[in-house]
């Protein structure tokens, strides 16, 4: 079904905030199968909204308002988008209670111009709103579909999780399944060529590749006329890509590093232990940020000083006059320490310069991971040739859980 989104709203247009509702809209739609062919953004003015919603239909059967249902005048969207169906409203004696419960909680009357927002188009299908004070609804005619949903994004999706979503069922066509593969370790360009046999001329499923921050994921999606057959068809797909691409994968489940890192971790009984320069503390956040990392993680040592890499880890004060305090034997060494004082089964260390500035000799996105796995010992050298600080800190954080997971899975 061809799909439209039009968001209302002048705070958009003064770029104050940011039409995530789109995004968030497209995504859900086009993997239901919807076909998003146009994205509107207009401000609170009903003349140039009915307008648009005009231009919206022209090309396409559904559009998806969000915004300007909130119990103010400039609140107008829910009356034009009656006005164009050629409706009238009425009052819903469900939202009038749900108001006044809402309103009783917070321990006052309703407000009186709220009560606009009870008002609803006859003959709509309307999607009551647990998350806020103002109803969704759908609104249908002549083969037309219009949904309007509140401009809060956390009241929008919620409303879309529970109500629209079901509500367009009846227009999809075709079953959509789809699986999102996550891979480390190689370009989006590269992984594109790797997989070329498989993306060249695709037709279902299709795969797409997406470029994120120092990794790369990959969507198979199928639309089919049953779920079975398409989930079938996506798992062959997978099955394939995994032949091809199945060193760089890190997750079939969509699953994020740090979580497959901790899974793998108490999947295998192992504890891990860090010490950290350059990043702070960012590889331990990470794997705490994960639930049960308890179970995991026994000890992090943020030790940024030299001298700090010798008193709490036991790094030899030769070693980093010797090599320097950013070397693959002073992170080896780090690791080395860190195995030791904290016990755990795995050690990981880094020192790196984040940048902008790096000592003589060296360049900012310079780092070294060293490791400490049983007698396996061994060290990672990266060079991100960039200097933004916030980057390379990600990136080396990245590199030091693909590091661990290449080590346990
Ligand atoms: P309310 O009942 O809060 O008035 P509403 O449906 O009238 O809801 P708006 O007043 O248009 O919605 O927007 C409320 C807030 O929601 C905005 O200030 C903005 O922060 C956010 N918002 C609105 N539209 C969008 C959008 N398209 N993308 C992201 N955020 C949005």
């Amino acid at each position: 079904m061809k799909t439209s989104i039009l968001a209302v709203g002048t705070e958009l247009l003064f770029g104050q905030t940011v039409n995530t509702n789109a995004a968030y809209l497209s995504e859900k739609l086009n993997l239901m199968g919807f076909d998003v062919m146009y994205h509107f953004v207009v401000g609170d003015n009903p003349a140039r909204l009915k307008e648009k919603l005009a231009d919206a239909f022209t090309d396409t059967d559904l559009v998806i308002l969000t915004g300007g249902l909130g119990p103010t005048q400039d609140d107008l969207t829910k009356e034009m988008v009656a006005e164009y169906m050629g409706v009238e409203m009425h009052l819903d004696e469900r939202v009038v209670d749900d108001l006044n419960a809402i309103f009783a909680k917070r321990g006052g009357n309703m407000p009186e111009n709220n009560m606009k927002q009870a008002y609803l188009p006859d003959g709509c299908t309307p999607f009551y709103n647990a998350s806020g004070t103002a109803p969704g609804f759908a609104l249908e005619k002549d083969g037309k579909v219009a949904i309007c949903l509140p401009g809060p994004p956390r009241e929008m999706k919620w409303l879309f999780e529970n109500g629209v979503r079901d509500y367009l069922e009846k227009f999809m066509e075709k079953k959509m399944v789809y699986r999102v593969i996550r891979t480390i370790g190689i370009g989006e360009s590269d992984l594109e060529m790797l997989l070329m046999p498989l993306i060249d001329g695709q037709t279902d499923p299709t795969i797409a590749t997406y470029a994120k921050e120092g990794e790369c994921t990959l969507r198979v999606a199928s639309q089919r006329d049953s779920e079975e057959e398409a989930s079938a068809a996506v798992d062959e797909m997978t099955e394939r890509v995994r032949k091809l691409a199945g060193e760089y994968i890190y997750s079939l489940e969509n699953e994020e590093l740090n979580e497959v890192v901790v899974r793998i971790l108490k999947e295998k009984g192992l504890t891990i232990a860090s010490s950290e320069s350059c990043t702070g503390g960012l590889f331990a956040a990470a794997i705490t940020d994960v639930a049960g990392a308890s179970d995991v993680i026994s000890s992090s040592y943020v030790t940024y000083s030299n001298e700090s890499k010798i008193k709490e880890l036991g790094v030899p004060a030769e070693t980093i006059e010797r090599f320097g305090v950013v070397s693959k034997e002073t992170a080896e060494a780090m690791a080395a320490g860190t195995k030791k004082r904290s016990g755990a089964d795995i050690a990981v260390s880094i020192t790196g310069f984040a940048g902008p500035e790096s000592d003589p000799g060296h360049e900012a996105g310079e780092a070294y991971i060293g490791y400490a796995v049983g007698d396996i010992k061994g060290h990672i050298e990266i060079h991100t040739s960039r200097n933004f600080r916030t980057w390379n800190r990600r990136y080396f954080t990245l590199r030091m859980l693909r590091a661990v997971y290449m080590l346990i899975r």
